[in-house]
């Protein structure tokens, strides 16, 4: 089914192409565009194994179709990793500031059928949801932004600044060709920009059909993993000897546990304990008053750090994820080793880290390794009017929205844009209920309503963000 389908779809975009393209006003519902468009979207299977060339041929077709010309539509991927396609459309404005550049990743993590109540790389409507690997990370807002690269380019909008659409290749771990950072290194003019909103991330937090927080991440945590090891001689399981490779590391382990980096705050955390408090209450809103003033009283840390967001907010964590030890049943172990996976805060090395790691470990029989490469992530200072901007687009829609500027404890292709010297803004255009986060597992879904509302708010956002500074 999904061959034919595709194959008979891009020829008719094609003759679109071709100029037969359908009278629309400005009042025209997009809605059901979006929707067709997520559907190919999820329907596409963009794993690492399938690559996402396919899917970014499908959106260069549609970008055609609406009018781009071929020069602003271009589909490019390294050439020792063909099946990793990026496509960069291009929207011409009026040149009064540098470009807005947009981003959104298309390949997807892996999704077992046998895990699912329905099939993964098909969407699905059910209950006033829309099933499908992707649709919360970040197929829903992909959809939303070919729709809205549809629209303008069909309204004949001119904005003041050129806007660029980047939909890319493998941001999800395990890709050997991201996509944003391939771009950035090859092909800088094509994506430079004045600042740059991904859609990857936070976003509207929904509880009971209303709007709590629209989060907006400005810096990251750093991602980096440590190997830990342990060797010894071994020998028979019958007459074992106080030393024993799998329990010396499991001591280190044990250590690791036990031990908690000190708190320390950004720029960015100290604007979201402040804007945060302000829908708390009691000693909840006095602690988090407290750190946002820089004031990291024990007490007020202790007490925010028992919810685990917010603890990876206040400090660098570090976790051991896994562990393999031992060659045999009957045989006393002679290597074992763990992966330690640490989240750092910005201005946090990995040097640091690692000198850190080796006190609390204490045994210089525990040898320690770093995985590499290390991506540095410095910290998108918030800008006042870049955060009103999204409050304007949310305003009309969700009344009187918070808008707080957050510490992004995963990681974002906005790791690369900032590296570039692009200031960058992250949050999603799907809003989701704070309690049904399901990026990566089974059953992932959007609101039907959230998605049609993103239809709206996406217009809103995308027209704000590019007017002139
Ligand atoms: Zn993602």
């Amino acid at each position: 089914m999904r061959m034919k389908w595709r194959r008979g779809t891009v020829f008719a975009l094609a003759a679109l192409a071709a100029g037969a393209r359908p009278a629309l006003s400005a009042t025209t519902d997009y809605r059901p565009l979006a929707r067709e468009i997520l559907a190919q979207m999820v329907t596409t299977d963009t794993t690492h194994a399938h690559g996402s060339t396919e899917l970014a041929k499908a959106i260069a077709a549609r970008a055609l179709a609406a009018g781009y010309a071929p020069a602003d539509v271009q589909v490019l991927a390294p050439a020792d990793h063909p099946t990793k396609g990026n496509v960069v459309i291009r929207l011409r404005g009026k040149g009064l500031s540098k470009p807005l550049l947009v981003i959104g990743h298309l390949d997807v993590v892996e999704a077992d059928p046998r895990n699912w109540s329905v099939a993964p790389f098909k969407l699905t409507e059910k209950d006033g949801y829309l099933y499908g690997r992707g649709t919360q990370d970040m197929k829903g807002d992909d959809a939303l932004l070919l729709t809205e690269a549809t629209r303008l380019k069909r309204e004949g909008y001119r904005p003041d600044r050129d806007i660029i659409f980047a939909f890319t290749a493998d941001e999800e771990a395990g890709g050997d060709a991201n996509g944003m950072q391939w771009l950035l290194a090859h092909h800088r003019d094509l994506v430079d920009a004045g600042f740059s909103i991904n859609q990857d991330g936070q976003g509207g937090q929904m509880r009971d059909g209303k709007l709590l927080f629209l989060g907006v991440e400005t810096s990251e945590k750093l991602y980096v993993t440590f190997e830990l090891e342990t060797t010894d001689r071994g020998g028979h399981s019958s007459v074992p000897r106080p030393d024993n490779a799998i329990y010396q590391l499991v001591d280190g382990l044990k250590r690791i546990q036990g031990f908690t980096f000190p708190a320390r705050t950004t720029a960015t955390t100290r604007a979201f304990f402040k804007a945060y408090a302000t829908t708390q209450a009691g000693q909840v809103r006095a602690d988090m008053l407290r750190v946002a003033g820089g004031d990291l009283d024990a007490g007020a840390v202790k007490r925010l750090s028992a919810d685990p967001e917010l603890n990876a907010t206040l400090r660098t964590t570090c976790v051991a994820t896994v562990v393999h030890g031992g060659e045999g049943e009957s045989a006393l172990p002679q290597r074992a080793r763990a992966t330690i996976q640490c989240r750092l805060l910005p201005g946090e090395t990995p040097q640091d880290v690692r000198a850190t790691l080796a006190k609390v470990l204490d045994d210089p029989g525990i040898r320690m390794s770093m995985d590499g490469p290390i991506d540095p992530s410095p910290e998108t200072r918030p800008s006042p009017a870049v955060l009103a901007r999204y409050r304007a687009a949310a305003a009309g829609l969700y009344p009187d929205p918070l808008v707080i500027p957050d510490l992004e404890v995963g990681a974002s292709d906005s790791v690369y844009t900032r590296e570039a010297g692009l200031p960058s803004y992250v949050a999603s255009t799907v809003f989701i209920d704070q309690d049904d986060h399901r990026e990566h597992g089974r059953d992932e879904r959007i609101r039907a309503s959230a998605f049609n509302t993103g239809v709206t708010y996406v217009d809103r956002l995308v027209r704000a963000m590019s007017a002139k500074d």
